[in-house]
């Protein structure tokens, strides 16, 4: 879920709102349809993209011009000339789906990496220029991480990317009589696992246009060659949805019937970990090693588009910025390690950066450094919020307060968030994953559910992007604070 950047920023990224449109400078990191919401005819010029992602944009949204957009190359650097200053931005290889990138920001507002959506690997960070790998205690040159939080807070472990194709391959390698082979890998990002199988078994795959047009179109423009125009060949694409199962089941009924081998379903997707919660007769959890047949007779295999938690904490530990900020609801990068021990409010000074990149300039929000307490921390962050670019935006975190208070940061969820167990939270996860990448499971549970405070107060915190505080202090005094720290008395 694309969150709006702070005042302070020139651009925007990923958002398309009428706080977006007043921005000077626009990028867009991918094509999956959650980072398109609100584009339209009359978004503001110009717009960076991949070649690949203006692509899929246009093919979503015929109506948009192509004039619209400034193509960037993975790995290449544009200067951006802005009357406050000019800037560079490097587009770098986002691990996600095809054309993803991320995006690397260098500037007078300082050194800024957003991941976009991203599956951070080694060979993505490898590609960011060496000042910004830190060796043990060295400075950090990177300022802020605008990062893809999706699996902040899972603790369930996922194979990378390159062994869930394994996977996939080894279950079609031990079906050899399958006469045919089903791969629900409809969507944009699951394009790698059919370019591998068609290199291993050497083959075409079949995608039905009329049925699978968003898998033929992506396919078309990164490997056209494994495109097969006939319908019988022993590999096709199937849609995932709707009801795989049934027509899974269907299809493998009606081999059974007529004593004929039967075809093979094979479904990568992120979905399948939450399985082992729903399955009551089944406890454990689903493998993660290899391929798992379900009751319909689909076999399953875990496959992420986003970074798992560990891939999330190495990178920041590899990257040590300053400050994170989750793209990705609600408030994940709270849920980190690093941001946990790193990213404190002591670092609130009140000369520095970040209040300037919050469109503050010079005036000084916070009264004076004595007077950086548990609670001035508190009416920093409020008005801190309150500077940002219109809501939706996540968190930065301090560890003052033995209730973690954010910055920036939608309002957590309440007690109950906390303790939520891992797979509950996963669950949940897979709730947002879903709205981007795959229809919604079942029964997502959203986990938790603010209970202690008067429900239109929590409202009113909410809007403004901050937790709801333990205890509530007064909301008026901190909106007359921010006021007049805007108006620079
Ligand atoms: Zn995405």
């Amino acid at each position: 879920m694309p969150i709006e950047m702070p005042r302070g920023l020139p651009f925007s990224v990923d958002t398309w709102t009428p706080n977006s449109g007043r921005k000077r400078h626009h990028f867009l990191t991918h094509a999956h349809r959650d980072h398109l919401q609100g584009f339209a005819a009359n978004s503001s010029y110009p717009i960076y993209a991949t070649r690949i992602t203006k692509l899929l944009t246009l093919r979503h949204l015929p109506q948009i011009e192509g004039g619209l957009f400034v193509e960037i190359g993975v790995g290449e650097t544009t200067v951006v000339s802005d009357l406050e200053g000019d800037f560079s931005v490097t587009a770098l290889d986002a691990n996600h789906c095809p054309g993803a990138v991320m995006f690397l920001f260098e500037g007078e507002f300082g050194n800024i990496l957003h991941t976009g959506d991203c599956r951070l690997s080694s060979d993505c960070l490898k590609k960011l220029p060496l000042k910004y790998m830190t060796m043990k205690g060295s400075e950090t040159c990177l300022d802020y991480l605008f990062l893809d939080c999706t699996f902040g807070r899972c603790s369930i472990t996922i194979p990378s990317k390159e062994s869930a194709i394994r996977q996939v391959i080894n279950c079609i390698w031990k079906h050899p009589h399958a006469p045919v082979v089903y791969l629900a890998c409809d969507l944009l990002g699951q394009e790698e696992i059919l370019i591998e199988v068609s290199k291993t078994f050497a083959t075409k795959i079949y995608v039905d246009k009329a049925k699978c047009p968003e898998c033929f179109l992506s396919l078309s423009l990164i490997a056209p060659e494994i495109l097969s125009e006939d319908a019988s060949s022993r590999f096709q694409v199937c849609e995932a949805f709707p009801r795989l199962c049934e027509r899974a089941r269907a299809k493998l009924a009606e081999a059974r019937a007529k004593v004929l081998p039967e075809p093979l379903f094979i479904r990568p997707s992120t979905q399948w970990y939450a399985r082992g919660e729903d399955q009551k007769s089944e406890p454990r959890g689903p493998r993660l090693s290899e391929a798992e047949r379900d009751e319909f007779g689909v076999w399953h295999v875990g496959f992420s588009m986003h970074s798992s938690r560990p891939e999330l904490e190495w990178s920041l530990q590899l990257l040590r910025p300053r400050w994170v900020i989750s793209t990705t609801p609600p408030c994940r990068a709270t849920e980190l390690e690093y941001v946990k021990d790193h990213c404190s409010g002591a670092q609130l000074a009140t000369d520095g950066p970040i209040w300037r990149l919050l469109g503050m300039g010079t005036e000084k929000p916070v009264p004076s450094p004595a007077a950086v307490s548990c609670c001035s921390i508190s009416s920093s962050a409020l008005v801190a919020a309150a500077a940002w670019g219109g809501g939706g935006s996540d968190v930065l975190q301090t560890s003052v307060e033995a209730v973690p208070l954010t910055l920036f940061g939608r309002a957590r969820m309440g007690p109950s968030d906390r303790s939520s167990s891992g797979v509950e939270a996963f669950a949940a996860e897979q709730a947002v994953v879903s709205r981007e990448d795959e229809a919604p499971l079942p029964s997502p549970s959203r986990v938790g559910s603010p209970s202690a405070y008067n429900a239109s107060l929590r409202g009113l915190y909410r809007s403004m992007n901050v937790p709801v505080p333990r205890p509530l202090p007064s909301l008026v005094e901190l909106l007359e604070d921010s006021k007049r720290a805007r108006i620079g008395l």
